[in-house]
């Protein structure tokens, strides 16, 4: 597997390791005449660090060199290095303004975001006991997005990368505030972890940030599944051409995933029991965080359509069923 791959002259993606199944976070190098814009630098891992230190010497690109590190979304596979960026570079870090709400909610004092989704898990059916370790769990991430950076929000519109400019557009869902940036006329996107080819990207329903997550993912991919786009450069796996047919394919999945959510109401269930019978028993303490986050999602966009509805509001927890047609 190379590491290190040259697309064009402008664009070198650099596979930052992860120490997740997904393996690899794409970290973008894009030259311009002003220095490289580094993209989605990757989580910070002792791993990580020493792979960027070598890139770049072996590559001659002296932190001075650096002008800008873009972000398409606050998730700290793509956030974590970004600090470790600014502190040797000076350079300005750019995100959403909802997705540095979302850093702050996640990793800033007192990091609200645990509590809150822990509440959410145990309203949904989440067994007490496993609690403690989902806290343990995301305590852990403040390390590897640590230090942080000193963000400069990016808005939706026209931003220049290297020598060309892209039209950064919000993409909910995955992330709220994700940002895609796409080059028209040479029909180019960086799509970050908004549509990925082989992965469906995970779409949480998060306390606090989107009503709808699932229903503002359909909706975005529609959209931008509608462009154009010769080359998609995304967050994980390897670049790819055929970006349209791959978000329909996306946008099917949810849909036959809603299906069997729907069939599997006819009987009362919470969201944990729903995530189990979909994702199966045996998940990770990580595995079972955004699979149950993502069921969650898909149960409230089931009952936003009406299809099902929350079984006995005044139980333990919330149980769903389906609405008898
Ligand atoms: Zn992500
Ligand atoms: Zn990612």
């Amino acid at each position: 597997m190379n590491i290190v791959t040259e697309h064009t002259e402008e664009i070198t993606q650099v596979k930052v390791p992860l120490p997740f199944p997904l393996r690899w976070v794409n970290a973008y190098l894009i030259r311009g005449d002003n220095g490289y814009t580094v993209m989605d630098p990757g989580l910070h891992t002792p791993d990580a660090e020493a792979l960027w230190l070598q890139v770049l010497q072996e590559r001659g690109i002296g932190f001075e060199h650096v002008e800008q590190i873009v972000l398409t979304h606050h998730h700290p596979d793509h956030y974590g290095m970004a600090g470790w960026f600014q502190e040797r570079t000076g350079a300005p870090v750019l995100l959403s303004e909802t997705g540095y709400a979302q850093v702050q909610l996640l990793w800033g004092a007192e990091q609200p975001m645990s509590a809150l989704l822990l509440k959410l898990f145990a309203r949904h059916g989440f067994p007490q006991d496993g609690l403690d370790e989902m806290t343990k769990h995301m305590v852990s991430f403040v390390e590897m997005v640590s230090p942080q950076p000193q963000v400069t929000l990016l808005r939706e519109g026209p931003v220049r990368l290297g020598n060309r400019v892209y039209e950064a557009i919000e993409t909910p869902g995955h992330a709220a505030g994700h940002l895609v940036f796409y080059d028209g006329e040479a029909q180019v996107m960086f799509c970050g972890d908004h549509v990925l080819p082989q992965i469906s990207p995970n779409v949480s329903f998060l306390p606090q940030v989107e009503e709808n997550p699932l229903g503002a993912y359909l909706s975005s991919l529609q959209e931008i599944g509608r462009l154009p786009v010769k080359m998609a450069y995304p967050g994980h796996r390897e670049p790819w051409p055929l970006f349209s047919a791959r978000a329909a394919e996306l946008v099917r999945h949810h849909h036959e995933r809603l299906a069997l959510m729907e069939d599997q109401l006819s009987a009362s269930l919470s969201a944990y029991d729903v995530c189990r019978a979909t994702f199966g028993d045996r998940l990770s303490i990580h595995q079972m965080r955004f699979a149950l986050s993502e069921t969650i999602a898909h149960l409230i966009l089931l009952e936003a359509e009406g299809r099902i509805r929350q079984d006995d509001p005044t139980a333990e927890y919330i149980r769903y069923i389906t609405v008898s047609k």
